[in-house]
């Protein structure tokens, strides 16, 4: 048996048409998979039904369990998932409340959009110090029907809102499972899929150069997010050991060839760590290494707490006056509001605390 979510249009076209069916049918196909949310080849009424066994007899289309479930008070909804072989991942929906444009006031104008954030393998290799995806080491790549799984179980628990956004910022490194990771993007953006603008798709990687010069090359206009966290080398090494290996400079180098090959901008996401990275001096290192990318803009992230480390967020007017310092040396800086902080939705915490049980 074999994931059909695995297979690109044209590769079910393929199948399709050795079998000797049509191809138009790889079109419904998806329309039913990605659309409908069909989880049943039988229920597909628009298939002749000897097709409809075929599919039935070579394919599955779910292969995710839903092992434990957290809502948090702002609505964001975090899903712990089991793969066939036992490996829990983890996804999150992120509400976030948008204006209707054109119409103001309360009236009704208030409409929600929804930001699913996705795992790309299953642990991760990178052991980011403030991070809980790398905790329990790394187990293995996620294939793209995997991802995709997680895709259809955010926008299919939904009810009145729509999935509009997906961001690889669950656990793994995108860029460390770059074929299947594109694969699925191709998926999610596919208009006979789940039709999700590219510009709404985030790819978020710790600095694996190799990645982002291949993703510059794609012809896809999805967004990059450099997670950053320091801007000096001695720093960002011990909190991130993939800096030893893509140090600072050469990431910096390779963001220019980014910008000036894509034209696009680069997010630099900052979590903020009190003692750590927080202070007016780390500011203006940060501002010293981005000065002369023409698309950059940066992410303050007040820290997760990380149970039993030094990793906690510092005061509100310290985040201020950094953010501060920021805007006033010229950079293009946003602060994230933290969001389910009360389900443990910083990266990999649910699985952590559910291991270990
Ligand atoms: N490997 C990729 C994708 C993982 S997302 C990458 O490194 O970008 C990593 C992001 O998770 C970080 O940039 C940060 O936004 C978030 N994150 C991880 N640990 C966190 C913590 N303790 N507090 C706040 N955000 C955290």
């Amino acid at each position: 048996m074999q994931d059909i979510k695995e297979l690109s249009l044209k590769e079910l076209e393929e199948r399709l048409l050795s079998w000797g069916s049509p191809k138009y049918h790889a079109k419904q196909i998806f329309a039913w998979i990605y659309q409908k949310g069909a989880c049943e080849f039988s229920s597909m009424s628009d298939l002749p039904v000897p097709l409809r066994k075929n599919l039935d007899n070579k394919f599955y289309i779910l292969g995710l369990e839903l092992a434990d479930l957290q809502k948090s008070s702002d609505g964001t909804i975090k899903f712990l998932f089991e793969l066939n072989d036992g490996n829990l991942i983890e996804a999150v929906n992120i509400p976030v409340a948008k204006r209707t444009p054109g119409l103001i006031g309360e009236a009704g104008a208030r409409r929600c959009a929804v930001t699913g954030c996705v795992s790309s393998q299953a642990g991760c290799k990178f052991a980011c110090e403030f991070c809980a995806s790398g905790l329990k080491g790394f187990k293995r790549n996620l294939t793209s029907g995997e991802i995709l799984d997680e895709v259809l179980y955010l926008k299919n628990n939904l009810r009145a809102t729509q999935l509009t956004h997906v961001v690889f910022m669950g656990t793994g490194e995108p860029l460390d499972n770059y074929d299947n990771v594109l694969k699925a993007v191709r998926i999610i953006n596919s208009a006979v899929a789940f039709n999700i603008g590219a510009r709404r798709i985030t790819i978020s990687t710790c600095g694996v150069i190799p990645g982002i010069k291949r993703l510059q090359e794609e012809d896809l206009q999805v967004e990059l997010s450099i997670s950053l966290h320091a801007a000096e080398d001695k720093l960002r090494s011990k909190i991130m050991p993939v800096n030893q290996k893509y140090p600072l400079a050469d990431l910096i180098k390779c963001c220019h060839e980014y910008i000036d090959r894509t034209n696009r901008q680069i997010t630099f996401e900052y979590i903020l760590v009190k003692g750590l990275n927080s202070d007016l001096l780390s500011a203006q290192k940060l501002v010293m290494l981005l000065k002369d990318l023409r698309l950059a803009k940066v992410n303050l992230i007040p820290a997760n707490p990380i149970p039993k480390s030094k990793i906690i967020p510092p005061s509100a007017s310290e985040v201020e006056s950094f953010k501060d310092y920021l805007f006033k040396a010229g950079v293009n800086v946003t602060l994230r509001r933290e969001r389910g902080q009360d389900i443990d939705a910083a990266c990999g915490q649910l699985r952590v605390k559910y291991e270990q049980d």
